[in-house]
């Protein structure tokens, strides 16, 4: 299979206008759950990229649970995120829920999300695997490792090689977090395939207290970045604040984080 070791022995370095993602260096991807307002996604961009980060992300679409919870800003949202590349230089991912949106997606987003919700939307999965535009896979809720990355090959299989892995969590008996983060499925993968991973501290655990040890955890256990939900002010994030780090919690994980093996 084209996601496999065994199919190519080298890792997968995807080049997001040169951001190396999967290289020596840790990509870290921060910003918020959801885009709101535009100073504020200005603010959160400049504040994450003066910690390290160096991928903003920013759901303009959300798949919300409920039907009356805030569902995200849509095109207006992707606009932002890209005044927010143009102040800070950072490339941007955002997730797409819709065939429907690709074009707008290829024009404005520089790595093209797809949600644990979505890991078996399969006509999604062949869309963007129709371009060579970099995509974030994120683990489905209760999906296998296998699951996993036949989602994976279904992109690749159409012809898009620039596919990174994101490990955010999966539902268990426990009830006391959110999810429970897989961290095993970080070597698993990185054996299994050549592919980047990524880890979801935020969704794996959707309690803000849990993000930093669990993404210093990661690291160590050889994760090649990490997608972190940063918000100046959490309290009154639209959507998951409970687990958004504040700007300062994030520089200190910043620092700590160097301290673990690779730089940041
Ligand atoms: C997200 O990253 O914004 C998100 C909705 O995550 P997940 O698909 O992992 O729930
Ligand atoms: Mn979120």
């Amino acid at each position: 299979k084209l996601v496999s070791r065994e199919f190519k022995k080298e890792s997968t370095i995807i080049d997001v206008g040169g951001v190396k993602i999967g290289g020596k260096k840790l990509a870290i991807m921060a910003g918020p759950c959801a885009v709101e307002r535009l100073e504020l996604t200005v603010g959160i961009a400049h504040e994450v990229k003066a910690a390290g980060a160096s991928v903003l992300r920013g759901g303009a679409y959300k798949p919300r649970t409920s039907p009356y919870s805030f569902q995200g800003l849509g095109r207006e949202g992707l606009d932002y995120l890209l005044e927010a590349k143009k102040q800070t230089g950072l490339p941007v991912v955002s997730e797409i829920l819709d065939t429907r949106d690709i074009e707008l997606f290829l024009e404005k987003a520089d790595i093209i999300q797809i949600g644990a919700r979505n890991m078996q939307n399969f006509e999604l999965l062949k869309e963007v695997g129709a371009y060579d535009k970099p995509v974030l896979l994120k683990r489905g809720l209760s999906a296998t490792i296998k699951e996993f990355l036949l989602s994976a090959e279904y992109i690749m299989s159409r012809g898009n090689r620039n596919v990174m892995l994101c490990e955010r969590g999966i539902r268990t008996f426990e009830t006391q977090y959110r999810n429970t983060l897989d961290l095993a499925a970080i070597p698993t993968l990185k054996e299994l395939s050549h592919l980047p991973v990524i880890v979801d501290p935020s969704h794996a655990t959707g309690k803000w207290q849990l993000v930093a040890p669990m993404s210093k955890a990661a690291i160590a256990a050889g994760a090649d970045g990490l997608l972190i939900e940063v918000h100046s002010n959490p309290e009154c994030a639209l959507c998951d604040g409970e687990e958004s780090i504040k700007p300062s919690k994030f520089k200190e994980l910043m620092r700590d984080l160097g301290n673990i093996g690779r730089a940041v």
